[in-house]
């Protein structure tokens, strides 16, 4: 998909869950902008994703506050600054409250909210010191709205939109604006491995969870492409879009019109 009006500077980016879905498609569309990327993962094939596309990869769990003050130190140490974050590492886990592990909930907490939270942190001073900062935080459309079986990745996508508000309004005397983008289901690994967490749920099957639960609410029936996704990271991070701030960014296909 072709972002010809959105460019931008070269700009230094940090990009955490790049090995796949919608952290790989940022990092592919911010190097063809030709800005300097640190991709970010806990997952070793993200090597050969950062390398394809002309990106740094650095290895880490982002569950571990030390690991994602590590991440913003080591895009500070290769390229001298850091001006956009993209927070998008992300995970799911489907079931009903009553069942729900406290150890997942404890670990979707800490990888989408309190990392964004400690990256942004880590980030900030560069960001200031340069006088210029794009914060992308991927959220959902379950940060707008909930679904049952979801509680820790609801509760963290609705935090997460929290964590947006406050760093537009501290960031705005600074040049650093912060923005969240608010998908419905894109075509990733996460979606296609709780197709089948759905499916045992609602006793149904998996083409049932697509059409019945997926995209009972959309408007428009299909799923997102994650370049949908890295098309308006590209714009918000973009210095056309310093005007941006504190938003939240639907790309729900139509689900929270209704
Ligand atoms: P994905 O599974 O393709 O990618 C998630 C990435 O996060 C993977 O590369 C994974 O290795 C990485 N990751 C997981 N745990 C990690 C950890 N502890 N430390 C570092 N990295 C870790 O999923 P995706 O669909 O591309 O999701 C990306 C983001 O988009 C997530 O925050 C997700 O909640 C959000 N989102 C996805 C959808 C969707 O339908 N796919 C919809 C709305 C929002």
């Amino acid at each position: 998909m072709s972002t010809t009006s959105q460019e931008t500077s070269p700009r230094v980016a940090l990009v955490t869950g790049t090995t796949s879905g919608i952290g790989a498609a940022v990092v592919e569309e911010f190097c063809r902008q030709g800005h300097q990327v640190l991709a970010v993962d806990f997952n070793a094939d993200g090597q050969a994703v950062a390398d394809a596309a002309g990106a740094v990869f650095f290895q880490a769990d982002l569950t571990d506050g030390e690991a994602c003050r590590a991440a913003v130190a080591e895009a500070l140490r290769r390229f001298g600054r850091l001006d956009i974050l993209v927070n998008n590492a992300g995970i799911q886990h489907v079931s009903s409250i009553e069942e729900f592990p406290e150890a997942k909930w404890r670990q979707i907490i800490d990888l989408m909210l309190t990392a964004p939270f400690l990256l942004t942190q880590a980030a900030w001073p560069s960001m200031r010191e340069g006088g210029w900062g794009r914060i992308i935080n991927i959220a959902s459309v379950h940060a707008q709205v909930a679904s049952p079986g979801k509680a820790a990745y609801i509760s963290a996508k609705h935090g997460m939109i929290g964590l947006t508000k406050t760093a537009a309004l501290e960031g705005g005397s600074q040049g650093i604006t912060a923005n969240a983008i608010c998908p419905a289901y894109v075509k990733t690994p996460l979606v296609d491995n709780q197709i089948a967490d759905q499916a045992k749920l609602h006793d149904m099957d998996e083409q049932q969870v697509i059409e019945q639960i997926m995209l009972k609410n959309a408007a428009v029936k299909r799923l997102i492409e994650p370049g949908e996704v890295a098309s308006l990271v590209a714009y918000l991070a973009s210095d056309l879009a310093g005007a941006v701030t504190g938003a939240s960014w639907n790309i729900d296909l139509g689900w929270t019109a209704q």
